[in-house]
């Protein structure tokens, strides 16, 4: 990973965490003050636990492949961890008589051994906080998680809320005798997984996270102390503030970045496993070293001793760890993308300053937003603020919600009405393409958010501008909400006179449309006629909002494109590859498929494993890439995987150097135009058809808010 993108607060923060979790069982200042240890040990130290949920919450959830491999891993480290403590359990009669129902108690909520529960809740809570992340976006989902936290905090430290009432009490005392605790997987640790996946989409910036985290410690503490005073608890896990504490208190941490020790999360793992042996051990050892009094009566001594020896087993183990540990090819060891989220941002800001008043960007993120990889764009993008987006499909519409897009998502092409549920599902707002296929829509009784699309003289999709009694009847049709009303222009990148002419023609009709529906008492909502060449070339159309795609990208379709203005618009991506090998041929001789080209001297070629699968299309063999800079020819047929470059006038090149195909690399630049033009299309077509299997990685985040 890139350092930049290293979670230092977060990282540091696992360690203590986990010498947290040592102190709720331990007790450290129980010796010296039982309402001091309270407050450590029961409210203090609670937010360990919720802390480690968030982390597999910011960085596992949201995508199924990692969702996948947590779960997978989690398995394995509960099968592990159970037979650890199995001795334990056996030598303390723990098992003893223990019958089927109880079993499943201890294996699915308590995890058979005191810290072991952690394991089984992070296993339940990921499944469930990733089937809502499914079928939800992400407020919906946490409002479930949220309610279910409220059902446990009556099982726990509200207890003595609902204990006396008749039904309800009777109804705890069966749920607790079927999970042992409510702060299990199921009540406890969705609400704080998907908190941590929201701030990964979203952070609130850090005076504001500073304040809420003081604010809402002191109401914890206030909390827990009320709760204890009026004996309420049955146990101390679960405080109403806690999820408000947590929410800011890893804001705070996931704002600090920077290189952090690989160690951590490992280190602090095995200190969470194996801190109970430890306490075992310390015991065993105090009374033959003479030491009971220091190591096991005094509670502070005991905490330190049974820290110590976390901290030295923990570091003894960690080498074996890291020899279990899957391997995996390095995400740029073939070719990849490299995206700027900064650059990203900076172009929304950017193509946001071309509006009018009051005017925003509707993100055109169709076929994964360009080939940038749809869920970084949504983070970037989100975190300037958008909430207008469009797709081609209500699949895509999909996976931006999934992403965190939060607001309107259009859908620009005709959605079949057997697709109707996922537009409903996914709060997508569908375009109306003619008369006939609103009113399939409307017949298909659901109510649905569309807009209007109008064909102003492009002759592609939507109602002819000149029947303006089909459009006033869109309007009418029961279960159908019109939000809008759009048009695209055909000839908007132009700047020659009868382009121009034709664009302003199509504007007049647009808007003649709207003055026409809003006489007869049509509210038309939004009104929105240009992608970026419209915005570009014509920032004055009047519009509500603009669509842009390829300038987001900060590219122009082809180079020779001149626009009225271009507000210093930064490319996002850059395209690389590694060299796998460098060879030298004599001259005369012929070099990959069908011999095509022909050396015509002793010539140095670098095989690179990046072909037209990924995107360079075969057309492309006038393409360079640039090696140390300087810019390295095609030689021969570009092949599906692979491609060879003539190097010989590229200086000392070497296998696993960095070729760049689209970006900067020292002196040198070729700009995705470039490659365009060579592979004969624009930049549009280049980059949509951008390999899915070249990872996308986004560097250079900006840390600020
Ligand atoms: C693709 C598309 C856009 C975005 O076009 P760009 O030229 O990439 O800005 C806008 N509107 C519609 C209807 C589109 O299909």
């Amino acid at each position: 990973m890139n350092a930049k993108r290293d979670y230092r607060g977060v990282d540091l923060f696992r360690i203590a965490a986990a010498f947290l979790v040592v102190a709720i069982h331990t007790s450290p200042l129980a010796t010296y003050s039982e309402t001091a240890d309270f407050i450590l040990t029961r409210e203090i130290a609670r937010v360990a636990v919720p802390f480690f949920f968030m982390t597999t919450g910011f960085f596992v959830l949201g995508s199924r492949g990692r969702t996948r491999s947590f779960l997978k891993k989690t398995a394995l480290l509960y099968a592990a961890a159970l037979l650890l403590y199995l001795p334990v359990n056996v030598y303390a009669g723990h098992l003893d008589g223990l019958t089927l129902p109880e079993l499943f108690t201890q294996l699915v909520f308590e995890g058979t051994f005191y810290h072991l529960w952690y394991l089984p809740a992070a296993l339940l809570g990921t499944a469930l906080a990733s089937l809502l992340l499914e079928k939800l976006a992400i407020r919906p989902a946490l409002a479930i998680a949220a309610a279910l936290y409220l059902v446990g905090l009556m099982g726990d430290s509200y207890y003595g809320l609902v204990s006396g009432l008749p039904v309800l009490g009777a109804a705890y005392d069966a749920l607790i005798s079927v999970c042992g605790h409510t702060r299990n997987g199921l009540f406890f640790a969705p609400v704080f997984l998907l908190l941590g996946c929201l701030l990964r989409k979203n952070r609130p910036g850090r005076a504001a996270s500073t304040a809420g985290l003081a604010l809402s410690a002191l109401l914890l503490i206030a909390e827990g102390m009320l709760l204890r005073h009026l004996r309420l608890q049955l146990h101390d896990s679960m405080y109403i503030s806690l999820p408000a504490v947590m929410y800011f208190l890893f804001s705070l941490l996931s704002g600090i970045r920077g290189r952090c020790p690989a160690w951590a999360a490992d280190f602090s793992m095995l200190v969470y496993l194996l801190h109970p042996a430890m306490i075992i051990a310390v015991r065993g050892a105090a009374r033959p070293l003479g030491l009971w009094g220091i190591l096991v009566e005094n509670s502070l001594g005991h905490y330190l001793a049974v820290c110590a020896a976390s901290a030295l087993a923990s570091a003894a183990l960690l080498p074996l760890l890291g020899r279990l540990r899957p391997v995996r090819a390095s995400r740029r060891s073939r070719a990849w993308l490299e995206l700027d989220g900064a650059a990203l941002r900076h172009n929304y800001r950017a193509l946001s300053s071309l509006l009018p008043p009051g005017g925003r960007l509707m993100c055109v993120l169709k076929s994964d937003a360009y080939g940038l990889g749809a869920e970084g764009a949504v983070a970037a993008l989100s975190a300037e603020g958008a909430s207008l987006w469009a797709v081609a499909t209500a699949e895509e519409g999909k996976l931006l919600r999934k992403y965190g897009a939060r607001g309107t998502i259009l859908v620009l092409g005709r959605t079949p009405v057997s697709d109707i549920g996922l537009l409903r599902r996914f709060r997508l707002t569908q375009t109306v393409v003619s008369l006939e296929y609103a009113r399939e829509l409307s017949a298909a009784r659901r109510r649905l958010e569309v807009q209007i699309k109008l064909d102003t003289g492009m002759h592609r999709l939507g109602i002819s501008w000149q029947d303006l009694d089909s459009i006033d009847a869109v309007f009418s049709l029961p279960f159908l909400r019109v939000t809008g009303m759009y048009t695209h222009l055909a000839a908007s990148e132009s700047l020659s006179p009868r382009d121009a002419d034709f664009t302003r023609e199509q504007s007049e009709r647009f808007f003649a449309v709207a003055n026409a529906l809003r006489q007869r008492g049509r509210d038309v909502g939004m009104l929105h006629t240009q992608s970026s060449y419209g915005l570009l070339n014509y920032p004055d159309m009047r519009c509500d909002c603009a669509r842009p795609g390829i300038a987001l990208c900060g590219v122009r379709s082809s180079a020779g494109d001149s626009t009225a203005q271009w507000p210093a618009l930064r490319p996002v991506l850059s395209l690389r590859a590694r060299i796998s090998e460098v060879r030298e041929v004599p001259a005369g001789e012929g070099v990959g498929y069908d011999l095509a080209f022909v050396t015509g001297r002793t010539t140095r070629l670098a095989a690179v494993p990046i072909g037209y699968a990924d995107g360079i299309f075969r057309s492309a063999g006038g393409a360079c890439g640039l090696v140390n800079g300087l810019a390295a020819p095609v030689a021969g047929r570009i092949c599906m995987d692979q491609l060879l470059l003539d190097v010989t006038g590229c200086g000392e090149v070497h296998p696993g150097d960095t070729v760049t195909f689209i970006g900067r690399d020292g002196a040198g630049e070729i700009s995705a135009e470039e490659l365009a033009a060579r592979c004969g299309t624009i930049t549009n077509e280049l980059l949509s058809r951008l390999g899915r299997r070249l990872p996308r990685i986004w560097v250079s985040e900006e840390d600020g808010e």
